[in-house]
């Protein structure tokens, strides 16, 4: 009977979510993301219930091999998926736990399919990307949606109408309107001003149009990326050339704070719009908490200074911070609880390793956070970076990476541990204090790195009475989650603790160290956890709020 009534559920669940496709145009990297975020808070914002698929056209199966430096952050969800960042705009926009099935890879589909045939479950016939690959991608794209029994279901697809690689995707999603679903199409596009000619140019966002066209797809809305907002002129055009009602032409302009665009897009009544176009019931939105969170990031005037000592800042001639955004957003989170404007300093931990001297800038910071990280370069820098902030007395917040090298650095320095590492980078130290766990390393024998991580959400038991244990309201078991393949060597939780270090929160067997702070310093803490991802806006983590609260207190 059970089985019966949750098979009601997930019929009528499948039956009335309203799918929303997100397309690109003209170029890559114009915050498709952002907007589809965006979308969905506005929706959310009037009680429906909301979720949100990522569709990464790469053959890789998940985010998790990718080089940081190339394709930014990876997003770790709760159910140990690794995912590409932009499923964090989802959970953060929408303050959801996303599993990580929404988010779909060219990798995933074509593996399931292969599989499936090699069991011979299509039955003799010849297995061909129409239907068949079509098919598991509509599969999966309605599973997600029936798992969350949403209202409205975003479908972002990545990459540029155009490419070669993404096509299936928009032909899927055309069959699934062709198969009966509530489907509509919002297309984001660029418009760029040429310097030299001083005027927003609509072309291409046209012609981009015409490409999804060619795929049997016609935008319902279409949202202009620009630096500015649109003019009547060129809505007007846009709307004859694409066939799209004037008014769902939405300016999408550049912002500082990217939070603002649900609000610029509920000025548009976008919401409304598309509520209307799947003729569902009007509802106001209420974004009076969001409205005042915005405000805090745009207007508080009091700064405080927060320096990100990384190693992933580059990609050619630039230096990105890409591969931190859900820390930076955290410390924006973070920041807006107290009405405070961050202002972020991106250290390179190598700039340390040429000059020690250049230390002293951490001196003219508020707050030092070192993040998580893979691999040797940079790590002495870090080290250094940590022994300064400990003995001045500068806050500091280690993730991850930054725990490890803040025992690597007591070790050395209070302990008088010389030489002390972690395995990761120096495997014949005489005191590895950070090592790898005997059952990861079978599993690092067989070159399985995409399998070799502690990953996803784990419970820390915390101590009564610590600084960390009171940020997070004397609650005496959290979750938090991790990506990360060494842990403190339990060979030296006893002499770190006895020198000092306090454990202030462990795996419930105690074997792993979840979290460490120091006595007689303003803020001394760091977690082998990623607190980030589970920062929200109206929510901030814990240990940021705790940290930028000791960053103004100085
Ligand atoms: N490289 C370290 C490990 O694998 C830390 C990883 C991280 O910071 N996410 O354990």
């Amino acid at each position: 009977m059970g089985g019966n009534a949750y098979y009601r559920v997930t019929v009528i669940s499948a039956m009335r979510t309203n799918y929303i496709f997100v397309t690109g145009g003209v170029i890559s990297g114009i915050g498709k993301g952002i907007t589809a975020a965006s979308i969905g808070k506005i929706l959310q914002a009037r009680g429906y219930r909301v979720t949100a698929v990522k569709i990464d056209p790469y053959l890789n199966y998940d985010a998790g091999t990718l080089r940081p430096t190339e394709h930014g952050e990876v997003w770790v969800t709760e159910d140990a998926g690794e995912i590409d960042q932009d499923l964090g705009h989802y959970e953060r926009f929408l303050d959801i736990n996303i599993p990580k099935r929404n988010n779909i890879t060219t990798g995933q589909v074509y593996g399931a399919v292969i599989e499936r045939e090699r069991r011979g479950e299509y039955l003799g016939k010849t297995v061909e990307v129409i239907p068949h690959i079509t098919d598991e991608i509509k599969r999966r794209i309605r599973a997600a949606a029936e798992e969350a029994e949403a209202d409205f279901t975003i479908v972002e697809i990545g990459g540029t109408v155009g490419e070669y690689q993404s096509e299936i995707y928009y032909m899927a999603a055309r069959m699934m309107k062709g198969d009966g679903d509530r489907v509509i199409f919002i297309h984001v596009a660029y418009l760029p001003i040429p310097k030299h000619l001083g005027e927003m140019k609509t072309k291409p966002v046209q012609q981009s149009v015409e490409k999804l066209g060619e795929l049997g797809i016609q935008p319902d809305f279409i949202i202009c990326r620009a630096e500015g907002f649109i003019d009547d002129v060129r809505k007007e055009k846009i709307s004859i050339f694409c066939n799209v009602p004037k008014d769902h032409i939405i300016s999408n302009p550049d912002l500082e704070n990217v939070y603002e665009l649900p609000l610029i897009f509920e000025q548009q009544n976008l919401g409304k719009k598309i509520v209307e176009k799947f003729g569902m019931g009007l509802r106001e939105p209420k974004l009076d908490d969001w409205k005042q969170f915005v405000d805090a990031l745009n207007n508080a005037t009091r700064k405080v200074k927060i320096g990100i000592v990384g190693k992933y800042f580059e990609t050619g001639e630039y230096r990105l911070p890409d591969a931190y955004i859900s820390v930076i957003e955290a410390v924006k989170h973070a920041c807006a609880t107290f009405f405070v404007k961050p202002v972020f300093a991106f250290i390179d931990s190598t700039d340390f390793e040429m000059d020690s001297d250049r230390l002293s800038i951490l001196d003219e910071l508020n707050g030092v956070i070192v993040p998580g990280g893979f691999g040797t370069k940079g790590i002495e820098g870090k080290i250094a970076t940590i022994n300064h902030v400990r003995v001045k007395k500068i806050p500091f917040l280690g993730l991850c990476l930054g725990l490890q090298l803040a025992v690597v650095e007591y070790a050395r320095n209070a302990i008088g541990l010389e030489r002390a590492n972690s395995t990761e980078f120096d495997p014949d130290t005489p005191h590895p204090v950070i090592d790898i766990l005997p059952e990861q390393k079978e599993i690092l024998k067989e070159s399985r790195y995409g399998a070799s991580m502690r990953l996803g959400a784990y419970p820390a038991v915390l101590k009564p009475g610590t600084l960390v244990s009171r940020l997070y309201g004397g609650a005496s078991i959290i979750y938090e989650r991790h990506r990360h393949r060494y842990e403190v060597n339990p060979k030296y939780h006893e002499k770190l603790q006895s020198h000092g270090m306090i454990f202030s929160g462990v795996s419930p067997d105690g074997r792993l160290v979840e979290f460490i702070e120091l006595d007689n310093h303003p803020f001394f803490v760091a977690t082998q956890a990623h607190p980030e991802f589970k920062s929200r806006p109206l929510k901030p983590a814990p240990l940021f709020k705790g940290f930028i609260d000791a960053c103004i207190r100085g």
